[in-house]
């Protein structure tokens, strides 16, 4: 584990952060700074910089990060949702460490910004 990443030392929590889910390979927490109502982070317990870094031996990691994001929405009763995974700095990525946002409780305009 990378000692300078936040969201590995979130997911050990050694941030003593609550967990809307956890489980042994990911876990769901809501976003410091939120753009909706709700806006939750699903992030795997294994530290990846980025979406792309992920092979096709990782495909049930991606799944499973789905999956619970779906699980979470269900949980906070969210009929209509967005999920977003940021790749790169120029798409918007500022944490280098897999995460995938869950957003929703507002009207979603599109294309996004
Ligand atoms: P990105 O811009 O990389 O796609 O998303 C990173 C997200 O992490 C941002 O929405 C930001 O608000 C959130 N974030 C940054 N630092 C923290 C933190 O310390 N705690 C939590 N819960 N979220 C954070
Ligand atoms: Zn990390």
């Amino acid at each position: 584990m990378p000692e300078d990443c936040l969201f590995c030392r979130i997911a050990g929590g050694q941030m003593g952060t609550e967990f809307l889910h956890e489980d042994d390979r990911v876990v769901a927490f809501n976003d410091i700074n939120p753009q909706a109502p709700t806006h939750v982070l699903v992030v795997p317990r294994r530290h990846l910089d980025r979406i792309s870094d992920l092979e096709a031996s990782d495909e049930a990691l991606a799944g499973h990060l789905v999956t619970v994001a779906n699980a979470v929405a269900k949980k906070l009763a969210l009929s209509s949702y967005r999920l977003v995974l940021n790749c790169g700095a120029d798409a918007g990525q500022s944490v280098f460490h897999i995460h995938l946002h869950l957003l929703g409780g507002r009207p979603m305009r599109w294309p996004p910004g």
